[in-house]
């Protein structure tokens, strides 16, 4: 009998049967304030034309505690290459991608996904647009699959029917999946279903984690998880994006500022939503509820900094490199209490 191996790396699920796993994501937002991509299209070329960013960023994310390094694969399909008239590259971004979070990925004991997302093709009941759509998620498996991710990503589905393809295109290919569904402001599916019913279903139909991602904030999210908390038996998945949504505007593309009437298209998404960002606080608040409720897989999604992730890795018990460097005010020339510091300056605190 072999001993077993003892430097091999631990895979997502025994990961998640003994603690939290975080997956950072959020890269697209972020790569745009950078200057390296466009809103509106939100096409990651930024990993041919500057893959340095990109590597970067996936580097700060896993130093912020992120479990996991996804490839900037999402958006990257053949709908969204032939909307800009670049279908001729899909398969060299997509490569390329895959490679640089493996490169990442192996200077540190942290997961490689593979990524997909809705296509923009779907339709519910259209044959033909289920074919397609299965043919893009098998292309982009067979890549992520060739570059030998850990698992696979699906995410950000507003139709249960396109979330299951994805799942079974997952499953076709071997790989543990984590499949996440958006919920826009009617909360529910645009195929009419509930999200309980669709993670259920989900569940039902073989995914290894179930849940939701981006469209809501921390406080317009936690209530559908403690609905799919009842509803599903399995793993669950968390990742708000970091905005102040409330009932009465649940998502992050219905947000309105009443201090700016002339925005772009007359609304806050995507590139004005900056006086709604959540604090790092509470995405330490929404990590601990979420966690308590069940939640093992969870991140931060558009919007997302490093700041938040490493907030969200700090409230479940982990020690991510960075935190090195989270706030301690005891040296503040001012607002701090060390014995060293000037007794003129810390009366002058009162008048910051
Ligand atoms: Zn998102």
């Amino acid at each position: 009998m072999s001993p077993e191996p003892t430097n091999q790396k631990r895979g997502l699920l025994e990961r998640l049967d003994q603690g939290p796993v975080i997956c950072a994501e959020g890269y697209l937002f972020e790569l745009e304030r950078r200057g390296y991509l466009q809103a509106g299209a939100f096409v990651p070329e930024v990993v041919l034309e500057h893959p340095l960013a990109v590597d970067q960023l996936h580097r700060e994310f896993v130093r912020a505690g992120s479990d996991v390094v996804e490839a900037l694969t999402y958006y990257a399909h053949r709908e969204k290459l032939r909307m800009i008239g670049k279908e001729d590259v899909l398969e060299q971004l997509n490569r390329q991608a895959l490679q640089i979070a493996r490169s990442v990925a192996a200077d540190y004991d942290v997961l490689v996904a593979g990524d997909i997302c809705n296509t923009n093709v779907y339709a519910a009941g259209d044959r033909a647009s289920e074919e397609a759509v299965a043919k893009m998620f098998d292309e982009q498996v067979a890549w992520a699959t060739d570059a030998g991710v850990d698992f696979i990503v699906a995410e950000t589905f507003s139709f249960l029917g396109e979330a299951l393809l994805a799942l079974k295109a997952i499953r076709r290919a071997g790989l543990p999946s984590v499949v996440t569904l958006a919920i826009h402001k009617e909360g529910t599916l645009r195929d009419g279903h509930s999200p309980e019913a669709a993670c259920r279903a989900l569940e039902d139909a073989g995914a290894d984690v179930v849940g939701l991602n981006c469209a809501r904030g921390p406080a317009t999210m936690l209530p559908l998880l403690e609905r799919i908390r009842q509803t599903c038996t399995g793993r669950l998945a968390a990742l708000p994006v970091p905005y102040r949504t409330r009932p009465e505007e649940p998502t992050f593309q219905s947000l309105t500022d009443p201090g700016m009437s002339d925005l772009p298209g007359g609304r806050s998404f995507p590139t004005a939503l900056d006086p709604f960002v959540c604090t790092r606080y509470e995405i330490a608040d929404f990590a601990k509820k979420a966690w308590a409720l069940g939640v093992r897989y969870q991140g931060v999604c558009c919007g997302a900094g490093p700041h938040h992730i490493r907030s969200m890795a700090e409230a479940l018990g982990k020690t991510p490199a960075a935190g090195r460097f989270s706030a301690d005010m005891s040296k503040h020339y001012a607002l701090g209490t060390d014995a060293r510091l000037k007794a003129h300056n810390i009366d002058f605190a009162k008048q910051l």
